[in-house]
């Protein structure tokens, strides 16, 4: 279900109920991807258009800003959550679809006001003024629908933002997401006259060597388990701390590993289970469209949409990549 007028207008009430003088907290998820930083620092700019000064945005935990997302407009905004305002008057959340996923962050939920800006179809259902749509193919959607109402125009930096949010969360406008309004909205935010094909290069097609090599290595020792998701096929793969290690890469250069193994033909699901601490992992899964992984997920206590889920697995490798072996049958039996 998309949002009500009545959330829609609760939503622009709480933004202009906040003064100049009001602190106003803006967090994404942890480990941010390109929808969850740009519909957040989109948004932020456009907050600061409206006469509001004392903006914050962070997100929880380690404080990495990944490298394709280093140039975005706004991140003079960006704090660690440490210097996150502890009392603010006003909280928006991006791309957050389970209060696990805003970390230490959490207790701000109980702000005087509270929006949600999601699009996960597995959203928990926190915040008190909530504009989750399922159908949206990015957080930023919502947050340019909100800016619209609160009659905040698009310029250059706002659409920027808004514009590696969208593009990101549709694979470069490639998955099914990809509607009439994604490419009407993709034409609006390029009219303010910024350069698509050179903010691509930066976000897909820019990285280190290492990073490369890392992946290469990885890419090695996937496997491919035909019989797996009743006779659909499972490809999956794992990296360690030490592969990062020893090719000097920040955790964050193996966001994106999943979409090499995901095109593997003989395979409807895969899988990457990525080492985050000691006998804990972050497991990508996606769908080529029989199996909804997002269900997996949440039985693993994570979530995510239909086609592309995650969630943090323990124990050995082989153990997180048995369960959702199990699960896969179960759901498709
Ligand atoms: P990715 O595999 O790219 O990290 O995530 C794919 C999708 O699953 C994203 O929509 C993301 O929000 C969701 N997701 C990934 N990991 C988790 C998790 O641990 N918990 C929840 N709730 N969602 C996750
Ligand atoms: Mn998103």
């Amino acid at each position: 279900m998309s949002p009500s007028a009545e959330q829609w207008a609760a939503a622009v009430a709480a933004v202009r109920s906040a003064g100049p003088d009001d602190e106003v907290l803006l967090i994404c998820h942890v480990n941010p991807d390109g929808d969850a930083l740009g519909s957040m620092l989109g948004f932020a700019l456009g907050l600061r258009r409206l006469g509001l000064t004392r903006i914050r945005a962070t997100f929880p935990g380690d404080f990495t800003v990944p490298d394709p997302y280093a140039g975005l407009p706004g991140l003079d905004l960006l704090v660690p959550e440490a210097d996150a305002w502890p009392d603010p008057d006003l909280v928006l959340i991006f791309d957050v679809a389970s209060e696990s996923r805003l970390g230490g962050l959490a207790d701000r939920l109980s702000a005087p006001r509270s929006v949600v800006l999601d699009h996960h179809a597995s959203n928990t259902g926190f915040g008190e003024v909530r504009l989750v749509d399922p159908r949206a193919a990015a957080t930023s959607v919502v947050a340019e629908q909100l800016l619209a109402r609160l009659g905040v125009p698009l310029d250059a930096e706002i659409a920027e933002c808004l514009y590696v949010a969208l593009a990101t969360d549709t694979g470069s406008f490639k998955f099914d997401m990809t509607t009439v309004a994604v490419h009407e909205l993709a034409a609006r935010l390029i009219a303010t006259g910024i350069r698509p094909g050179e903010i691509s290069r930066r976000i897909f097609d820019s990285r280190p060597f290492g990073a490369m090599k890392l992946t290469g290595e990885v890419l090695g020792r996937a496997i491919l388990d035909p019989a797996a998701a009743g006779g659909r096929g499972m490809v999956w793969t794992y990296a360690t701390l030490s592969d990062l290690e020893r090719f000097a890469q920040p955790p964050y250069v193996l966001d994106t590993l999943i979409d090499p193994v995901r095109s593997v033909a003989e395979a409807d699901v895969s899988v990457v289970v990525k080492e985050i601490g000691a006998r804990e992992w972050a497991v990508s899964l996606r769908s080529k469209g029989a199996v909804d992984v997002s269900g997996v997920a949440v039985s693993q206590g994570g979530g995510g949409h239909r086609l592309a889920a995650g969630f943090t697995g323990y124990g050995e490798v082989r153990d997180v990549v048995d369960a959702v072996r199990r699960r896969l049958d179960e759901f498709l039996n």
